[in-house]
């Protein structure tokens, strides 16, 4: 099967790079998007706690308004409604449970690219898979007996972890102690820095006043050493505190990293960081858009959707057929 446009991953780098296709002349059939999972921005559905926030400029990231696609703040029920919402009015083919399994070059040129059931041809593949299936890990070991308890976002935890551990001192951190206390958990946040100058404002002053209100307890300038299994609940001793203590559960905060084994496994190396959008890869052709090309510290979901409007208008240059007079559309 031959697709004009195939791209990897229906978030919001995959959808706003397949609207940009259809405003440059691309009929909807030329497009594909196939992704991994059931739904659309599966990611930030399934790993925003319910009670989130989406933020516009979150972690302080103002995009330029270079897409038509942009949100303000907004609630995640709100934001799942509006990525519908643009897959509906483009009419935009997506193929779900999709997994890709090797991508190579034909010696016609072609970029092939074989799922475990499929094999699709093309000249421009956009590669929008994201970060979030590679949540960074702590860098202490965790004994297998209590790995269950260590959580890479809070969808998961319920009532019966009662006493945790956030780790980091990002907005994400910030937010998942407040809404865990909000839950009626018992909170506490490591952070290795001493004050909270990564956050928005506003998760900042919620921190402090949380703190100041001892809802939230929290380990200023704290490394973890070790955890060690106390009878089924992760002992967590700290660098710099004469004692360790117990808790129930951890939640680790600290950010993402590109799923380069998974990438490595199909065929592709990232060539150099790109400064926002899409960077060279080992492939001519293949394009990162979103996330998986953001500089360290992670992208936002209006940088995303800009990235696709960028990646569209360089595979123009060289290998798409691209009719710019239909960009009104
Ligand atoms: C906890 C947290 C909170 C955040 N809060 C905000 C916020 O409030 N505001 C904001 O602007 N940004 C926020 N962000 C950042 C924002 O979510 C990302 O910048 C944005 O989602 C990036 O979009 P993307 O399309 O590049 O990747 P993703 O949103 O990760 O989408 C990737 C898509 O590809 C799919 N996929 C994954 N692997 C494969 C594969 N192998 N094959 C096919 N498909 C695949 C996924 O299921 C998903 O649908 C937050 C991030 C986190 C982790």
């Amino acid at each position: 099967m031959f697709q004009q446009v195939l791209i990897l991953g229906a978030g919001p780098a995959g959808i706003s790079t397949a609207v940009e296709a259809i405003k440059k002349g691309f009929s909807t059939d030329e497009i594909l998007i196939l992704e991994k999972f059931d739904e659309v921005a599966y990611m930030i559905s399934s790993k925003y706690p319910d009670e989130k926030a989406v933020v516009a400029n979150y972690k302080n990231k103002f995009a330029d308004r270079i897409s038509g696609l942009r949100i303000s703040d907004m609630s995640k029920q709100e934001f799942m409604a509006f990525m519908k919402g643009i897959v509906s009015e483009y009419q935009l083919n997506i193929k779900y449970h999709q997994t890709v399994e090797r991508i190579s070059k034909l010696k016609n040129g072609q970029l092939s690219v074989q799922t475990s059931n499929d094999v699709y041809l093309t000249n421009s593949l956009f590669i929008a898979i994201g970060t979030m299936s590679a949540p960074r890990t702590l860098s202490v070991s965790i004994p297998s007996t209590v790995s269950e308890k260590i959580f890479y976002d809070i969808q998961r935890i319920d009532n019966k972890i009662e006493k945790i551990l956030v780790v980091g001192g990002g907005d994400s951190a910030a937010e998942y102690a407040k809404i865990l206390i909000d839950r009626g958990h018992r909170v506490s946040l490591s952070y290795r820095g001493k004050a909270f100058d990564r956050m928005l404002s506003t998760n900042n002053e919620a921190t402090l006043e949380l703190i100041k209100e001892k809802k939230l307890t929290f380990f200023s300038g704290t490394n973890i050493e070790k955890i060690e299994d106390h009878e089924g609940k992760p002992f967590v001793t700290f660098k710099e505190l004469p004692q360790g203590e117990e808790f129930d559960g951890i939640v680790t905060a600290l950010g993402n990293e590109r799923p380069a084994n998974y990438l490595s496994s199909i065929g592709i190396e990232m060539g150099h960081e790109g400064d926002d959008i899409y960077s060279a890869s080992s492939l001519e052709g293949v394009f990162f858009v979103g996330d998986i090309a953001s500089v360290k510290g992670g992208g936002t979901i209006n940088i995303a959707f800009n990235s696709g409007v960028k990646a569209m208008v360089e595979a123009c240059t060289s290998y798409l057929d691209c009719h710019f007079e239909s960009e009104k559309k």
